[in-house]
């Protein structure tokens, strides 16, 4: 019997299965109903990593991912990305000024010294492709950055699976099968029963909707994302900083020679779970792309190389960790709201600590417990960042 099995092989389930493992507990089973890694929204990122937010949980799960990331290749094995190539916040009122102000405060009492107030002018230091109409000023961190999302997941994975855990791809997890006590004795898959010491949701945006049928309440809701990429080009150089404006969310990053333009828009209604790429949202990013970058303006986007994918929402927009409420057994690693891979190293690093020790010890994870919502204490959300 599998002292833990894992739903879900993106990198929550691969971060958790490597912590797990390293620390010598080895029976560990994970099970995807994908047929190889990266099926679910790991797959889909776009590999920026932030430290810039407006919560000290976090900035501190970022930090701690941050250490985790610089020892990757020497601890994990594999190839991370990160590459601190900034993150700047372009803000066009005082409100957000504001916010990111307040934020930077947060930030700063984290030990975060280097995330800085930008005026107009550094900004067209730091990224002189942007048109600055309009923008009073913002915010920077230069060790923020990029990571290359599939690299940590498959890092993990192949770390774990090299330390004693075993993957079973093609497997979908039906629901849970408890004894008197509420402890869970077993997963159900489509054709089978897994006898489980311990069970984990790591199913990302579909988590929800498993802990429902095993009668956990886990609010985590998805939500499409979409990104349209330009046909290659090198209009824009790979160093350029992510850059976001503050107000809407569109922002702008160069990867693998292809400029990618995320901006959120609503799901679809009454389909959540659909991701179709929609023509009129790629016209009106286009627009946006080039009122605020010239540069761009003889630059299409490529419909074929353009995608949607899933964020896995938590009410407050921050990540679900823990021991599931009425279920000693039942863990839960979700909701991190669009900001999962990179936490992931902190948050399989802070599970594991949980699952073993009973808690976490690295750092205080009482403000992502999973009764939060049910006793009304949640984190404050921010609209912004
Ligand atoms: C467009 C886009 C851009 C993003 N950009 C960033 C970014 O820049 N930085 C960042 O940190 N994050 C980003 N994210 C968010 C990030 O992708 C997620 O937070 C993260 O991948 C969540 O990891 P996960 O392992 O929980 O989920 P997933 O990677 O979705 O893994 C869950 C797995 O569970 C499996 N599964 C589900 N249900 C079942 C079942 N019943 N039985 C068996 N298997 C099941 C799925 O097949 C899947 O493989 C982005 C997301 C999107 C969509």
């Amino acid at each position: 019997m599998p002292s833990v099995v894992i739903l879900g092989a993106g990198v929550m389930g691969a971060s958790l299965a490597w912590h797990l493992t390293s620390r010598g507990c080895r029976d560990v089973l994970l099970l995807d109903r994908g047929a190889s890694a990266g099926a679910g929204s790991t797959g889909r990122a776009t590999g920026g990593f932030r430290t810039q937010y407006a919560t000290a949980v976090n900035v501190r799960l970022s930090l701690l991912a941050r250490e985790k990331l610089l020892r990757f290749r020497d601890e994990v094995g594999g190839e991370c990305g990160y590459v601190q190539a900034g993150y700047l916040w372009l803000a066009s009122s005082q409100t957000e000024l504001d916010v990111l102000r307040e934020a930077r405060v947060i930030q700063h009492a984290e030990g975060l010294d280097e995330a800085r107030a930008v005026t107009p002018d550094d900004i067209a230091r730091i990224n002189p492709a942007i048109i600055g109409d309009g923008i009073i000023g913002g915010a920077y961190c230069p060790s923020d950055g990029f990571i290359r999302p599939l690299g940590i997941l498959q890092g993990y994975l192949d770390g774990a699976l090299r330390q004693g855990a075993t993957v079973q791809w093609g497997v979908e997890a039906t629901g849970v099968e408890r004894d008197a006590t509420g402890r869970v004795v077993a997963l159900s898959t489509r054709t089978d029963r897994i006898a489980a010491g311990a069970v984990v949701n790591a199913a990302g945006a579909w988590a929800g909707e498993f802990a429902r049928g095993c009668g956990v309440d886990l609010p985590v809701t998805p939500l499409r994302r979409q990104v349209a990429a330009t046909v290659p080009t090198d209009v824009l150089p790979s160093s350029m900083p992510m850059t976001i404006v503050t107000g809407d969310g569109f922002h702008l990053r160069v990867r693998d020679g292809r400029v990618l333009l995320p901006w959120p828009t609503p799901g679809v209604a009454g389909a959540p779970f659909e991701m179709p790429v929609d023509p009129a949202w790629v016209a009106a990013v286009t627009a946006k792309a080039h009122a605020r970058v010239p540069a761009l303006a003889n630059v299409p986007v490529d419909l074929d190389a353009s995608w949607t994918g899933l964020y896995e929402m938590s009410p407050d927009k921050h990540a679900i960790l823990g021991v599931a409420p009425g279920c000693p057994n039942h863990y839960l690693i979700n909701g991190s709201s669009g900001h999962g891979v990179m936490h992931a190293p902190a948050l399989g690093h802070l599970l594991a600590e949980i699952i073993l020790d009973g808690a976490a010890t690295t750092m205080d994870t009482r403000a992502l417990r999973p009764s939060r919502f049910a006793e009304g204490d949640w984190n404050p959300v921010s609209e912004l960042l």
